[in-house]
């Protein structure tokens, strides 16, 4: 096996990969060349949802491959009209825009925010509240929008247009309303900032603060969509719409795919010109992106999602009672679960890596435990006893 610390590498140093590399997958679990078995509870950051290798996925993209890969939005893509469908038949949208990552999705919906203002008579409205520790992605506009200190550094100017508040908190979001305020962007649970939700009350005053000030109310599912939460969309469980929700990530199940959905009014504004992408919707993606849906939207799907992320959370919580001085607290909603750390969270992902599981650091010193969704309990078992023993091991240190 070579890592890429063995390599004289020509990858540009953005990132500071783990020496293993995958050669096949199997459901949960990843192969390495000489055989290593490793657990998968990262899903590539949330993006692998139906595991690796489910026949229906492959003999989906398989069709289409051998059909057409690309031929652009400039003729009809018949494969992006039905996932369209699918999505707004299944949502408060009423259109999609397709494009090829979670970034793209944000930008496409903070243009939407923007152009719905000029449409609407007020061109003055173009700032959007953002709140602090959330993640949008990592374009100019996305770092703009999350202000993160460490991501915008070096990257100056940013794009103005964003002013941020504390998550969770409605009246400091209310206080920052002026009259220059086009929408609100947030996540309703903050994933790369370490698994935060709010109040379930907040998303419910966030849409009647948006009602009240004529704002758009943009939610950014790109790591809560698609069944992560074990709904099809995070905020289902607030019971309240946005008017705006961007997609990626596990989307399409490992094929690049992201969307932003729109209801009637966010969308009056984009006529054709107006915004475009050329991978964005190709039949490939299209193809993948459908196949996910036909197994996310199956019978009982969803509440296998439920059912596992309550297990999960279970067991990690009682992990969390037996080592006090390792584990803090867990946070989450269906099979996006987060423990918070006394000990470094980095640390306890490269034991767990020894230990043959993958997991996930996040912001807040947080242990991400995002699985495929089609995870069963044995294999939560493996994950969990794996982390008992990494958590036995760091307080013996
Ligand atoms: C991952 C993520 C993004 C960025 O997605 P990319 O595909 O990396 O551009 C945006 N928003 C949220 C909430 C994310 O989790």
């Amino acid at each position: 096996m070579q890592g890429r610390a063995a390599v004289n590498s020509a990858v540009m140093t953005t990132y500071a990969p783990s020496d293993i590399a995958f050669d096949r997958g199997e459901g949960v679990y990843m192969f390495t060349k000489d055989g290593r078995r490793i657990l998968d509870f990262g899903s590539g950051i949330a993006v692998t949802s139906v595991g690796h290798g489910h026949p229906h996925l492959l003999a989906a993209i398989h069709a289409q491959v051998d059909k057409l890969l690309h031929y652009s939005n400039l003729y009809t893509i018949p494969e992006q009209e039905r996932l369209a469908k699918r999505l707004t038949d299944n949502s408060f949208a009423s259109s999609v825009f397709f494009c090829n990552s979670g970034a793209e999705a944000v930008e496409a919906g903070i243009k939407l925010v923007r152009r719905y203002q000029v449409e609407a008579g007020h061109p003055e409205k173009n700032r959007i509240i953002t709140c602090s520790g959330g993640f949008h992605g990592r374009t100019l506009a996305t770092i703009s929008a999350a202000k993160q200190e460490k991501h915008m550094q070096g990257f100056s100017p940013l794009l103005d247009g964003f002013d941020q508040v504390a998550f969770g908190n409605i009246n400091e979001m209310r206080a920052a309303i002026t009259d220059a305020t086009a929408g609100i962007l947030v996540e309703p649970i903050q994933g790369e900032g370490g698994i935060h939700y709010a109040e379930p009350d907040y998303l419910k005053r966030l849409r009647a603060t948006a009602d009240e000030f004529g704002l758009l109310l943009f939610f950014d599912e790109v790591q809560t969509g698609v069944g992560r939460t074990g709904k099809l969309f995070a905020y289902e469980y607030a019971d309240m719409e946005p008017d705006v929700v961007s997609l990626a990530k596990g989307l399409g199940g490992g094929i690049a795919v992201g969307a932003c959905l729109a209801n009637e009014r966010a969308s009056t504004g984009m006529a054709p010109g107006s915004h475009g992408s050329t991978f964005g919707g190709n039949p490939v993606a299209m193809a993948a992106a459908n196949a996910v849906l036909d197994i996310i939207l199956g019978d009982g799907f969803l509440g296998h999602v439920q059912e596992m992320g309550k297990y999960l959370k279970e067991r990690l919580t009682a992990l969390g009672e037996k080592h006090p001085n390792i584990l803090k607290d867990v946070r989450g909603e269906g099979l996006l679960v987060g423990i918070g750390c006394h000990a470094t969270n980095l640390d306890l992902v490269k034991a767990m890596e020894a230990e043959n599981v993958l997991v996930i650091p996040a912001g807040d010193n947080t242990v991400r435990f995002i699985p495929p969704l089609i995870v069963q309990k044995n294999e939560i078992d493996e994950a969990v006893e794996a982390f008992d023993k990494v958590c036995a091991a760091a307080e013996a240190l």
